[in-house]
C-alpha cells in the first residue's frame, strides 16, 4: 500500500494540520491501494497563504521564462510516463496501454503546448489610445475530478502557470496519486516555492474551505453539475471568478445518407471509452426511426465486442468503473431503466461474466428505443450505458439532441462534412466532431448551458486565466 502523508506547499513537502486519512481502492479488484492526508481547513489556509506569496513574483516573470518552467514539467511527465500511466490505470481502472495514450500522452502535450504557446501569446496590444494588458488573474484554486485526473489538472495548471497565476491544486480524492507525481516533478523543474501547491481531502471540507477562501481570486473547476453550482454559489460572496467544466448528456446524430456500420461502431467506441465515464461521451445514439433495427444491431455487435477484464491485462478493452459508488450508481440508472419499461438490447445491472467479482465493473448496455425524455436518455450515467433514440426528421433529430439541460458536446454521421456541418451548426454545444473528427487540445473545449462556463485548452484555456487591463493615455494632439 502507498502511504502519502505530506501536501507540497511553499515549495516543500510539509504534515498536514491534521490526521485524518482517506483510503484510495483499486477498482480492478477492490483492493486498497493507497492512503492520503484529508486536508482541513488550516491547509487551504496555509497553501493559499503560499500562493498568495509567491504571486507577485511569479506574475513578474516574463512569459518565456515562464514557458522554460513548463518545458521542463512537460519532460518529468515525458520521462516518467509509463509508471504514471500505470498509477492512473491502478487508482482509476482505464486499460494500460489507453491510459499511456490519453491520461498521460494528452497533459504531456498540454504542457508542450503551452510551453510554447507562453513565449507566443499576445500579451498587450494597442487599441486606439489605449493600451490594453492582458494580466494574471491572481490566486487560483483548482479543483479536479478522477475520470482523466492528470488531463484536467494539465488543463488547469498548465494555462494557469502560463498566464503567470499562482495556485492550489485540490485533486479528485478517489484518483490523487498522480497529482502527487505530478508535484514532485514541477518541484524538480525547479519552479519557485509557492506557485503550484498541492493539497488533497474532501470537497466539502478541504474544497469548501478553498473556494471561500478570501485571498484566492479564482476558482477553476471540472466535475459534477451539482458540486460546480455550490462553488458557484460559494464563490459569489466574494465574487471570484468561476470556470466550470461540468457534466454532459451528448447525442450523436447519424443522418440518413451516413454509412451507419462505421459511424454505429465509432459512436459506441466514443460513448464506451474509460466505460463511459468521459463528460463529453455521446451516449446518446440518435437514429432515423425507419433504420431503427438495423442501427440496433450495429450497436449490439460493437458493444458485445468489448473485452472486460484487468486493466493491466493487454487484451482488456474496457476497465472498471473508478469506484465502487460509480458502479452502483451505473446498476442503478440501469434498473430503474428497466423498471421504466426501456428495451434492454445488450448487457443489464448484472455483474458480468469472466471478471474478478471484487472489481467494479460493469457490463457494456444498450437501451433502444429510448424516448428521448426518460431518465436514462436525460441524465449523466458516467456509465458504459448508450441509449438509442429513433428521430423522424433532422429538424426532429436537432430538437432531441438539444433537449437536455446539458451543452458539452455531440457528433454528427453523414457521407457528406457540409451536410453534416449544416445540422452541426444547430447544436447547443461547445464542441462538435463531424464524423468522427479527433479531440484536438489547440480548440476550445468547454459547455454550453448547464456543462459550464468558461473554456479550457489552447489559447481559449490561457486567457480565461487573464485579466484586463486598459491604460488611457492621452491621444496626439490633432
Ligand atoms: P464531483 O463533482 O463529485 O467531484 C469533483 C471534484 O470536486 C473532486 O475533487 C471533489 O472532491 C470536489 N468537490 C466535490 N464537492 C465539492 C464542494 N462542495 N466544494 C468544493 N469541491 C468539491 O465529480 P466527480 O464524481 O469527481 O467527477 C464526475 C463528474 O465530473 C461527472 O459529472 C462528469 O461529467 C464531470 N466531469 C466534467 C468534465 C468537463 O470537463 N466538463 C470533465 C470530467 C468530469
Amino acid at each position: 500500500m502507498i502511504t502519502k502523508d505530506k501536501f507540497h506547499i511553499g515549495g516543500r513537502w510539509v504534515a498536514p494540520a491534521g490526521s485524518g486519512s482517506i483510503d484510495v481502492h483499486a477498482p480492478a479488484d477492490g483492493a486498497l491501494l493507497a492512503r492520503i492526508p484529508q486536508g482541513a481547513k488550516a491547509d487551504a489556509d496555509a497553501a493559499v497563504a503560499a500562493a498568495r506569496q509567491a504571486f507577485d513574483a511569479w506574475a513578474a516573470t516574463s512569459p518565456a521564462e515562464r514557458g522554460e518552467y513548463l518545458k521542463k514539467i512537460h519532460d518529468g511527465l515525458k520521462a516518467r510516463g509509463e509508471e504514471i500511466a500505470r498509477t492512473i490505470t491502478f487508482e482509476m481502472g482505464m486499460p494500460y496501454k489507453l491510459s499511456l495514450r490519453v491520461q498521460v500522452g494528452s497533459p504531456t502535450a498540454t504542457f508542450g503546448m503551452y510551453a510554447r504557446m507562453a513565449g507566443d501569446f499576445a500579451f498587450e496590444e494597442q487599441v486606439g489610445h489605449s493600451k490594453v494588458l492582458r494580466e494574471p488573474v491572481g490566486v487560483v484554486v483548482a479543483i479536479t475530478p478522477w475520470n482523466y485526473p492528470l488531463h484536467q489538472i494539465a488543463a488547469k495548471v498548465a494555462a494557469a502557470m502560463a498566464a503567470g497565476c499562482t495556485l492550489v491544486l485540490k485533486p479528485s480524492e478517489v484518483a490523487p496519486l498522480n497529482a502527487f507525481a505530478l508535484a514532485e516533478i514541477i518541484a524538480d523543474a525547479g519552479v519557485p516555492p509557492g506557485v503550484f501547491n498541492l493539497v488533497t481531502g474532501y470537497g466539502p471540507e478541504i474544497g469548501e474551505a478553498l473556494v471561500t477562501h478570501p485571498d484566492v481570486d479564482m476558482v477553476s473547476f471540472t466535475g459534477s453539475t451539482a458540486a460546480g453550482k455550490r462553488i458557484a454559489q460559494l464563490a459569489a460572496a466574494t465574487v471570484k471568478r468561476v470556470a466550470l467544466e461540468l457534466g454532459g448528456k451528448s447525442a450523436s446524430i447519424v443522418l440518413d445518407d451516413a454509412d451507419f456500420g462505421v459511424a454505429i461502431k465509432a459512436v459506441v467506441n466514443n460513448g464506451y471509452l474509460n466505460s463511459g465515464q468521459t463528460c463529453t461521451a455521446q451516449t446518446r445514439l440518435l437514429v432515423p426511426a425507419r433504420r431503427f433495427d438495423e442501427a440496433a444491431a450495429l450497436a449490439v455487435a460493437a458493444a458485445r465486442g468489448f473485452r472486460l477484464g484487468d486493466p493491466m491485462d493487454p487484451a482488456t478493452t474496457l476497465g472498471p468503473l473508478a469506484s465502487k459508488a460509480q458502479q452502483e450508481r451505473v446498476q442503478g440508472y440501469i434498473r430503474q431503466a428497466q423498471a421504466a419499461g426501456c428495451q434492454l438490447l445488450t448487457g443489464g445491472a448484472d455483474l458480468p461474466e469472466g471478471v474478478n467479482p471484487a472489481g467494479y465493473f460493469v457490463a457494456p448496455t444498450v437501451f433502444g428505443p429510448v424516448d428521448p425524455q426518460a431518465a436514462i436518455a436525460q441524465e449523466e450515467i458516467f456509465g458504459p450505458v448508450l441509449s438509442i433514440i429513433p428521430y423522424r426528421d433532422e429538424d426532429d433529430a436537432v430538437g432531441i439532441a438539444n433537449g437536455t439541460v446539458y451543452g458539452l458536446s455531440g457528433g454528427v454521421w453523414s457521407a457528406s462534412d457540409a451536410h453534416a456541418e449544416n445540422v452541426a451548426r444547430r447544436l447547443r454545444t461547445g464542441q462538435v466532431d463531424i464524423n468522427g473528427g479527433p479531440y484536438n487540445i489547440m480548440a476550445p473545449f468547454g459547455g454550453y448551458k448547464q456543462s459550464g462556463n468558461g473554456r479550457e485548452l489552447g489559447k481559449y484555456g490561457l486567457e480565461d486565466f487573464l485579466e484586463y487591463k486598459a491604460m488611457q493615455f492621452r491621444p496626439p494632439k490633432a
